[in-house]
Formats: C-alpha cells, sequence, structure tokens
C-alpha cells in the first residue's frame, strides 16, 4: 500500500528527515514510537502533504503511484487521512457541515456524485451510532469547547465518515488522559480492516497497551532506528530511549 524509501525531507533548511524506509501492507497498523523531536510530526506532514516541508532525496509509492507528486486534496481523495496533533477549531461551522463537506470533497475528487443533506444525514446517523456517540456533538461548532476526549471521539467519527484507506494519527506528546487514549485505541481497533492500513505516532507506550499494532517503529534522529513487533513498545517503557542516544529526561 504504501512505499517509504530513503525519505530525506527539510524543515526551513534543515534536515529532519535523514532517511525513512518503512513499508505497510493493508490491514496492517503500523505504531512509530520516538522521543520529542525526532520528526514523527514531520513524517506524518509530509505524508498529508503539508505545505513547508521540502523533500530532498527518495520516494513514497501509494498503491504505486508517486505520492509526494500528489496535491494535498488528491492524496484525501486517493483515501490518506491525517488525525491532527493538535485538532482545529472552527467557530461558526457546525461539526456535520465540515464532515459533509470534508466527504463530498473526496467524492468529488474521486468522480462520485456529492450526497445530499438527507444522505448524508442517514450516513452520520448510521456512524454515530455504531460509535455510541450522541448527535450533540454534530450540531456543536467543529472541535469548539471540546473536551481532550471529545476531540478524540470527533477524530473517530472522520474517521468513520471518511472511510480512509491510509490512516494516520499523530498523538500529542502530552495532555491526553487515559480516557482519551481509550478512545483513540478504540476508533482505530473499530476501523482496522484487511483493506485499511493506520500508521499510529505516539509517544506514549500505554497506547499501545490498547491497539496492538502489529510492527513497533523507533524514530530517532531522523531515522527509523529500530523495527519489530509489540514488544519493543514494551521494551521502550523500561529502557526508554537511552539506547538510541536520546536522554529524554535532559
Ligand atoms: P516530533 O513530532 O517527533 O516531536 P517534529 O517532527 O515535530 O518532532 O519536529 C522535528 C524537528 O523539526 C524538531 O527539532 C523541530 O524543532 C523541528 N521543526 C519542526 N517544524 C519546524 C519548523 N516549522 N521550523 C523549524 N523547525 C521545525
Ligand atoms: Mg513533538
Ligand atoms: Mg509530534
Amino acid at each position: 500500500m504504501i512505499e517509504i524509501k530513503n525519505l530525506h525531507a527539510t524543515v526551513d533548511g534543515k534536515e529532519i528527515l535523514k532517511g525513512i524506509n518503512l513499508t505497510i501492507r493493508p490491514g496492517e497498523v503500523h505504531a512509530i514510537m520516538g522521543p520529542n523531536g525526532s520528526g514523527k510530526s514531520t513524517l506524518s506532514y509530509v505524508l498529508a502533504g503539508r505545505e513547508g516541508y521540502e523533500i530532498t532525496k527518495g520516494s513514497v509509492e501509494y498503491f504505486g503511484q508517486d505520492l509526494l507528486a500528489m496535491e494535498p486534496e488528491e492524496r484525501a481523495g486517493a483515501g490518506v487521512f491525517l488525525a491532527f496533533q493538535y485538532p482545529v477549531e472552527i467557530p461558526g461551522v457546525a461539526n456535520t457541515t465540515f464532515l459533509k463537506s470534508a466527504l463530498n470533497a473526496i467524492r468529488k475528487q474521486r468522480g462520485e456524485q456529492e450526497l445530499d443533506a438527507m444522505q448524508f444525514l442517514k450516513l452520520v446517523r448510521e456512524k454515530t451510532k455504531a460509535l455510541n456517540m450522541t448527535d450533540e456533538m454534530l450540531k456543536r461548532a467543529v472541535n469548539v469547547g471540546f473536551s481532550g476526549g471529545e476531540k478524540k471521539r470527533n477524530e473517530t467519527l472522520q474517521m468513520a465518515v471518511l472511510q480512509p484507506k491510509f490512516a494516520i494519527l499523530d498523538e500529542t506528546d502530552s495532555g491526553l488522559d487515559i480516557d482519551a487514549l481509550k478512545i483513540v485505541a478504540e476508533g482505530v481497533n473499530a476501523l482496522r480492516s484487511p483493506e485499511r492500513a493506520m500508521l499510529v505516532i505516539t509517544h506514549y507506550q500505554r497506547l499501545l497497551d490498547y491497539i496492538v499494532p502489529d510492527y513497533v517503529h523507533v524514530l530517532a534522529h531522523g531515522k527509523i532506528q529500530r523495527s519489530g513487533g509489540k514488544e519493543l513498545a514494551l521494551e521502550l517503557e523500561k529502557n526508554g530511549y537511552a539506547e538510541f542516544g536520546v536522554n529524554e529526561a535532559a
């Protein structure tokens, strides 16, 4: 599904990614862990196509296509989804309105007919029900005044409505309580499917107690330093990132 080869990227002339290699197949859940400032968010932004990142070397193939040559909207249309580390608040725009236009933008990219208000309402009601959510959150302005947990639920709803093929979840390094972590995990687990791959980026070993990824990778100094199964997360919990030349306490 996605093949990242020797990816180098710079921000403001500073090299952040220094040769990332990663292959993800449909159905797999990969976790990337790493110390603060190691380039985790940079990787997710580069994959989603955010402005301000220069790719200086390497390639990313997505279903055999050159992902890096695609506009961000094309990537979204092709099923790439990035859950934002800091969810944007959009005052004055109802959550349901936002979701509908996001879904229809994706459908348009794909040459599919847009859903009308009735069709969309039916879909979104199905999804909220399946996620044990109330309609109340749909009427509120996007993320405005949402608690950390509500933002995470909303992210899950976005994924459930948009049905991405490749979802990237970049989790904040702080401020997520255990309930919010559980919500993230529920969302990821609910969307696991043989056709869908997920990249979960986290600083928290604890999140992986609930998600149980197929693979864990350690990103440090702009490179994947080690890859392994879920046991690697447990090892990191015990030993930290010292073995990768990083002292988190410093
Ligand atoms: P992580 O998500 O692993 O904490 P980031 O990808 O956010 O790491 O950041 C990696 C490095 O890139 C850090 O040293 C950070 O200071 C730097 N960086 C990120 N964004 C910018 C930017 N816009 N301008 C300059 N440096 C940046
Ligand atoms: Mg960070
Ligand atoms: Mg980050």
